[in-house]
């Protein structure tokens, strides 16, 4: 997993065009192509070899600037809660405001890295004009400009530093499921039906982020580690149920997870923040099963089921090969199917197809459906393979591999699909020069 860096800072001091200016150009590509809806305020970065998850966390409240003054404590106490650094934007221009004093008190007390940026330094005329910003007791500062990228390079020299190092996998070759999902969807009543109550024991390491968030179980016969999902165990009393808390929240369990199980609300269906936390694992390439919860407080008639499936598949295209269990943590009906089904994706995950296999099955399909020629040019595919990657990836080697379009890239991943087993994990496709 990678560490996990926090921007906050009040309203139009920069911070989604920092934000912008931080993640990966490549992301931004790959979005652009896929056409899918994502979550514009969470993306990775890398500098001197180091990669992060940078959430922005102004993009999560869309409300005026009041409703912005009564988060904002909400906001920072949990960015101190889940992030390993922060960066705290605040503006050159209209100098220090209140909402900054108010920030920097909060930050003042918090046991994580911050950094200060004082943005919109675009010229070297507005560095003296910085130095006010010492008066908020955060020590030295970074002046940059987002806009045209000055003085970045130094904030990032020095945040990565204080960041840890990469965590490889864990000991033990065991699955690590993370239960995440919203406020109230049933994450913590899925665990203790799975559990038992007085096994799921709440502790509250303060002050410590690296808390070994493992906890291995044996439940069924299957011998799995649980990852501390933020929203049950962590000292923060914040529980409202907004976008954005349930995102901060998930976000380091996904990452350290292998299989995230996610818990929707059937009485409320599967809307945005379920979207927004499924991208967040799709994207960080993890195993999904989704699990529609409550459900023994549907009415069901002859379909319901499968209108509910269907409706679940439409929101989730293109990636609509995920399995979904209905259960209910009350009843405690399917929570072994749960289990097992999230064992199968973690196996999915693992599954490598042997080169032969691969090419017995794909090249056939590919002589028959080609990709279609661009500007009189034949693309031929010659040979693929799968890439000896933690998760499945595959490279298919042609002569004009920059000419093959997204469409076929969902052609060859639902080959894919049908051909092997890869249901609920998110397989890359890469076209490359042969
Ligand atoms: P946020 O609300 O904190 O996310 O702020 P935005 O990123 O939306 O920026 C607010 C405004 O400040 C926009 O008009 C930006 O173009 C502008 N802005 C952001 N960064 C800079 C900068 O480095 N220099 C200047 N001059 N303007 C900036
Ligand atoms: P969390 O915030 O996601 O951990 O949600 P909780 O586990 O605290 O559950 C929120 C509320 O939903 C509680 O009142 C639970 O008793 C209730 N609940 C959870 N799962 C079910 C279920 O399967 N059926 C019903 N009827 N209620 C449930």
């Amino acid at each position: 997993m990678s560490a996990i860096v926090a921007i906050v800072g009040r309203p139009n001091v920069g911070k989604s065009t920092l934000f912008n200016r931080l993640i990966k150009r490549r992301e931004a590509i790959v979005d652009a192509v896929s056409g899918v809806t994502r979550d514009r305020h969470y993306g990775k970065s890398d500098w001197n070899g180091k990669e992060f998850s940078l959430i922005d966390t102004g993009g999560y409240v869309t409300g005026s600037d009041d409703i912005f003054e009564q988060e904002i404590d909400k906001q920072v106490e949990l960015a101190i809660d889940e992030a390993d650094a922060i960066i705290f934007v605040v503006d050159v221009e209209s100098g220090i405001t209140g909402m900054d004093e108010e920030v920097a008190q909060l930050l003042r007390q918090a046991e994580k890295p911050v950094f200060l940026a004082v943005n919109k330094v675009d010229t070297a005329l507005r560095q003296a004009d910085a130095v006010e910003f010492y008066s908020l007791g955060l020590g030295e500062y970074y002046t940059i400009s987002s806009i045209n990228g000055s003085g970045t390079g130094e904030l990032l020299d020095a945040l990565v530093e204080t960041l840890p190092e990469k965590e490889e996998k864990n000991e033990d070759d065991l699955p690590r499921f993370a239960v995440v999902g919203r406020p109230n969807a049933g994450k913590s009543s899925f665990i203790n039906a799975l559990l038992g109550e007085d096994r799921f024991i709440v502790t509250d390491i303060a002050g410590t982020t690296r808390d070994s968030t493992d906890t291995k179980y044996n439940r069924f016969g299957f011998d799995f580690n649980l990852v501390d999902t933020a929203g049950i165990r962590r000292k923060s009393k914040v529980k409202e149920d907004l976008e954005f808390y349930s995102v901060m929240r998930s976000v380091r369990a996904i990452e350290y997870a292998d299989v995230c199980l996610l818990v929707i609300d059937a009485t409320r269906g599967f809307e945005g923040q379920d979207l927004n936390i499924f991208w967040l694992a799709e994207r960080n390439k993890k195993g999904i099963v989704i699990l529609v919860n409550k459900w023994d407080l549907v009415e069901k008639e002859t379909n319901t089921t499968r209108d509910f499936e269907k409706v679940i598949r439409k929101q989730i295209e293109p990636f609509t090969n995920v399995p979904i269990v209905f259960m209910s943590a009350l009843t405690k009906q399917r929570i072994y199917k749960a289990i097992e089904t999230a064992v199968k994706v973690y196996e999915n995950r693992n599954n490598r197809i042997s080169t032969s296999k691969l090419n017995d099955v794909m090249l056939p399909i590919i002589e028959n459906t080609p990709p279609p020629s661009v500007k009189g040019k034949y693309i031929k595919i010659k040979f693929c393979t799968q890439l000896p990657t933690p998760t499945p990836q595959f490279a298919f080697f042609a002569n004009l591999p920059q000419y093959v379009k997204d469409a076929y890239r969902r052609f060859i991943e639902n080959k894919l699909r049908e051909n092997f087993d890869f249901e609920g994990v998110p397989i890359q496709i890469y076209f490359r020069k042969k």
